[in-house]
């Protein structure tokens, strides 16, 4: 369903009052948000502050999976986790270092204190933009309606949708003895060993958090790691973290996990068996629309069990919206919020706004660091003549600490028009370089602009600007 610009359901600025007393004779509200993560509260905040009466309803705690129990509370992780390898690589540098310990109990309470700083936050910046919060479980009852979990009946003029997604278990014989990210926030203590199983971004990041710390780290998975990713990167991966210690066992998939003396032993297709303290499931997220009543308010759902929606992000169900990770179109925190702010802008703005889905940068916070944008080598060369630019390097930080991980900066640039089509980092900081280079790649830089912005020295990034030629072989 297209949406165009005389269909949207908007407050033009000039007929918002008026417009708001007719409303509210019928509704209660302007709009009714459900779920209060980075994409909801967004979407409830600019709303408001374009004139809507906003509601939102939160069943959990405010901030959703990337604050409570997602890319925060992970990112400080990584960051407890890197000071292992720091205080070997000091020594280097001509410090004494003592024989360093760690204390997960200490982690846990700072992290803990940190991430109910931010949900405060969140809670406050709702109350500053005039939102009413429900702290509660809402379900749709038509179009229009939410009921809470009190029965309390609320109607809405619009209603959204953005309660993100849950980690996903695949039915394994003895599943329910393993657990998911949300599950290692609440771990009392550090398990000296894990198995991590999946090869993607929480799979990978996990492993490099516990490695780091200190626990025996195996990670299985059924294909590859990062599947999707660049064939480059993915090697560079497997060896580093191989090198590091990582156990890392692809091809293989469990048949079983059974719990045996309070460990748990994983039984794979290949007749191996691991045995660890924890098994973490990261297989994939899927869309959380449990009890939400999308049967009743008639909200189609795509095959893949997400809830669908058109280019504006709205449903088949004209008054009902739904962003972020329940629609599963790219799960990643940025993508919701921006799809929550072409939300409002649409709906509240009068100004039909898409949310931009092309060329999205990511980082993937493994030990070492991925920063990509754009076409992997294998897209590209489906439908370019391309030119692959290779650096792999120790950089310099790893020198003195006579640390012998490499890294690798890639760009594949189209031989046509001279287009970078992708960049690939993987090392030190390389999600904080990749986000400086998305901004040349969704100018449409070439590689001509590369070549002749001046390079910043000394420093690794200085690479992504002196490539000169081409990888032999290149097509
Ligand atoms: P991913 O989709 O990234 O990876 C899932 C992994 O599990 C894959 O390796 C997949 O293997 C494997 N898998 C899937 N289903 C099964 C199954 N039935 N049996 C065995 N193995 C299976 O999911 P994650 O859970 O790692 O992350 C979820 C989402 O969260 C990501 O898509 C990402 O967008 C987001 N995220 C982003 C982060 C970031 O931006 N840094 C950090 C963490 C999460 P195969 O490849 O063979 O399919």
């Amino acid at each position: 369903m297209k949406a165009g610009k005389t269909e949207q359901r908007s407050l033009n600025a000039s007929d918002k009052s008026s417009s708001r007393k007719t409303r509210s004779m019928q509704f209660d509200y302007d709009l009714f948000v459900i779920g209060a993560g980075s994409g909801g509260v967004r979407a409830a905040r600019v709303s408001s502050s374009m004139g809507a009466k906003v509601a939102i309803a939160e069943e959990s705690r405010y901030g959703g999976t990337c604050v409570i129990r997602g890319c925060v509370p992970k990112k400080l992780m990584v960051y407890a986790s890197q000071y292992s390898e720091m205080f070997e690589d000091a020594r280097g540098y001509g410090w004494s270092v003592g024989e360093p310990s760690f204390d997960w109990g200490a982690l846990k309470t700072a992290r803990d204190a940190e991430i109910d700083r931010l949900e405060g936050v969140y809670g406050r910046i709702l109350e500053g933009a005039n939102v009413t919060r429900y702290n509660q479980h809402a379900r749709l009852l038509d179009g229009h309606t939410v009921e809470l979990r009190d029965g309390t009946q609320i109607r809405a003029k619009t209603i959204l949708i953005s309660t993100g997604g849950r980690p996903v278990k695949p039915p394994f014989k003895g599943v329910e003895n393993t657990i998911v990210s949300d599950d290692i926030f609440h771990l009392e203590s550090q398990p000296k060993s894990l198995i991590c199983v999946g090869g993607g971004y929480i799979a990978l990041e996990f492993a490099g958090i516990f490695h780091g710390l200190g626990t025996h780290v195996t990670v299985s998975n059924r294909s590859t790691v990062l599947r999707g990713y660049d064939d480059d990167v993915r090697e560079h991966l497997i060896e580093a973290l191989t090198a590091k210690g990582i156990d890392l066992r692809l091809g293989v998939n469990p048949v079983e996990i059974a719990e045996k003396d309070g460990m748990k032993h994983v039984i794979y297709d290949d007749g191996s068996v691991v045995i660890a303290e924890a098994v973490l499931m990261a297989t994939g997220r899927s869309p959380y629309v449990d009890g939400l009543g999308l049967e009743d308010a008639g909200v189609s759902l795509s095959d893949g069990g997400a809830i669908a929606v058109d280019e504006f992000s709205r449903t088949n169900v004209p008054s009902i919206y739904a962003i972020g990770d329940v629609t599963d179109r790219v799960q990643l925190t940025p993508v919701a919020i921006r799809e929550g702010m072409a939300f409002a802008e649409t709906v509240f703005n009068d100004n039909p706004t898409r949310p931009d889905h092309d060329l999205i940068a990511t980082a993937v916070f493994t030990q070492p660091e991925i920063g990509t944008i754009g076409m992997t080598e294998a897209q590209a060369r489906e439908g370019h003549d391309v030119d692959i630019y290779r650096s792999v390097f120790r950089p310099m930080i790893n020198v003195l600490a006579g640390r012998e991980e490499k890294m690798l900066m890639k760009i594949i640039v189209d031989k046509a028009s001279d287009k970078v089509l992708g960049v690939h980092i993987v090392g030190h900081h390389s999600g904080e370089m990749i986000q400086c280079a998305a901004i040349a790649v969704k100018m449409g830089a070439t590689k001509k602009d590369f070549d002749r912005t001046m390079a910043v020295h000394p420093t690794s990034a200085e690479e992504l600007v002196t490539m000169r030629d081409p990888v032999s072989g290149a097509t």
